[in-house]
């Protein structure tokens, strides 16, 4: 169990109220579950006072740390909506309310699991926050798994693994997702768990000596090139992502070289660029592998230089180059922003860096082609400094306080496989994500079972059908809706084509 004093110490910063507010919600959840014990015997309050540990360590907000505590007090003990609206308000309900109906959705094997991650995604789109919760009660639950009836388990860990864990996974929270992961996999292929952890442990030993002498050999050469306040750490991979690669490398785990990566942070994107120049002038790089996702993040908004380099002692080493907030990016995702504002107001000590969420944003931040906007982004979009007015008035409605999915659509397949789109696109943009040979035959839409022209947008949850046909082509004004980089380019390139047929 978490004391409300260790709560309240990760709070750093929180005003006054909040911190009121959060020790509120912990008496009543403390009085309410009294008589409610889990699987191993201990009390059930347990669960609530770690859940809502967990969410001020990641820093949210206390409206969120409260309804962390109060997340299981209508499903468990019966306490009624009302009970909760007159004692915390409008906005703690609406959270625990969507903690509780995503509680509802159960994993009962593949035709289920894309029912409920449908569900699950549309909605969330309401509202980042009940994600969250959700996603620090399940890893309180995983973190005690071992209480659980063994036939819960595995569908438990299943649960876990192809749901909360690919969450996490979407909102760029690194490190949750990774214990996710590991702690699911122990249950779900216990077999396949055991062989991997023996695997890695015999490799890590020399990997980690190696990554100690580069780390040496570097410091020398960064002193030397003036380059400070450098910092180095080694990572060793996540069991289950470990697994997973080694399924697509047929096994072998030669053909791995990033099970232990070394990683070097740096004050800024110069610097990164210039450490990456260093790695690699000392250490012979593969072909291929100088991977650039600052200029280009990944779609969950990782950014960071990979580079991967012979380490002149017969091994091969994968090193990445980040500065201090790529970092915090990287392991705490959408956590590091949801809830800037009150963190930011009180200490100052967070913001800075938003190009995470705008990458959600199509076409914003990559218009300009001048280093300094595409490297240091410096202020805010305004619907996202919009959500910090919010803050201060009560009147607006919360649910789009956080609503950074509305500028993502996820939309399914007619046999259920998610689709994810950037706001606003087309059935011709869905088309081409599918494969380029479908939006290339392109004939015609269907959503929800209805013709809709090509041009219409789509939305969260719409269910999209293509009808192709062989002789159909792309079509220059498509390039007047479509959304997708994919989509225009492909469009351009088969108008392109068909002008040298002419
Ligand atoms: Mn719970």
């Amino acid at each position: 169990m978490r004391s409300i004093q260790e709560i309240v110490a990760k709070m750093s910063g929180a005003p006054r109220e909040g911190i009121a507010l959060v020790e509120k919600a912990y008496t009543f959840a403390e009085d309410a579950h009294k008589d409610h014990k889990r699987f191993s015997g201990d009390p059930y309050f347990d669960h609530l006072s770690e859940t809502a540990y967990l969410l001020a360590d990641i820093g949210m907000s206390s409206k969120t740390i409260a309804a962390g505590l109060l997340h299981d007090s209508i499903e468990d003990v019966g306490i009624a909506p009302e009970t909760i609206e007159r004692e915390f308000g409008k906005e703690i309900l609406f959270l625990v309310e969507g903690v509780t109906k995503l509680g509802r959705l159960k994993y009962r094997g593949a035709e289920r699991h894309r029912e409920s991650l449908r569900k699950l995604l549309v909605a969330t789109g309401k509202d980042a926050r009940v994600l969250i919760i959700k996603l620090m009660d399940r890893l309180h639950n995983m973190r005690t798994l071992a209480h659980v009836p063994e036939e819960k388990r595995k569908r438990i860990g299943l649960e876990t693994l192809e749901i909360y864990a690919s969450i996490a996974h979407r909102l760029g929270m690194g490190l949750v997702r990774r214990e996710l992961e590991d702690l699911s996999f122990e249950h779900v292929l216990p077999n396949e768990y055991r062989d991997t952890k023996k695997l890695l442990s015999e490799r890590s030993k020399a990997t980690l000596d190696r990554l100690q002498k580069m780390t040496n050999t570097l410091r020398k050469e960064f002193a030397q090139n003036s380059i400070k306040n450098f910092q180095t750490d080694s990572r060793i991979k996540g069991l289950y992502s470990l697994y997973r690669k080694l399924q697509r490398k047929d096994g072998d785990i030669e053909k791995i070289y990033d099970i232990a990566a070394l990683r070097i942070m740096v004050p800024t994107v110069e610097d990164c660029y210039r450490v990456l120049g260093l790695v690699n002038n000392i250490y012979q790089p593969l072909p291929n592998k100088i991977k650039d996702y600052i200029a280009f993040p990944k779609p969950n908004g990782y950014k960071s230089l990979h580079t991967t380099v012979f380490s002149g002692d017969g091994g091969i080493v994968e090193v990445q180059i980040r500065t201090p907030e790529m970092h915090e990016e990287a392991e705490r995702g959408i956590a590091a922003h949801v809830e800037y504002k009150e963190e930011d107001a009180k200490t100052g000590s967070r913001g800075g860096s938003f190009d995470w969420v705008k990458s959600l944003i199509p076409g914003f931040g990559r218009k300009s082609n001048t280093p300094q906007t595409r490297y240091s982004p410096s202020s805010a979009p305004s619907w996202l400094s919009d959500l910090g007015d919010a803050e201060e008035d009560p009147e607006l409605e919360t649910s789009i306080k956080t609503d950074i999915f509305s500028r993502r659509v996820f939309v399914f397949t007619p046999t259920g496989d998610v689709v994810d789109l950037p706001a606003e696109s087309s059935p011709v943009d869905f088309a081409y994500a599918i494969h380029s040979d479908i939006g290339d035959r392109v004939f015609g839409a269907k959503v929800n079972g209805k013709m809709v022209p090509l041009d219409t947008h789509l939305h969260n949850g719409d269910i999209v059908e293509i009808q192709t046909k062989k002789t159909a082509k792309p079509k220059s004004k498509w390039l007047d809706f479509a959304k997708t980089t994919l989509a225009r380019r492909h469009i351009r390139q088969a108008i392109e084509k068909e002008k040298d047929f002419r």
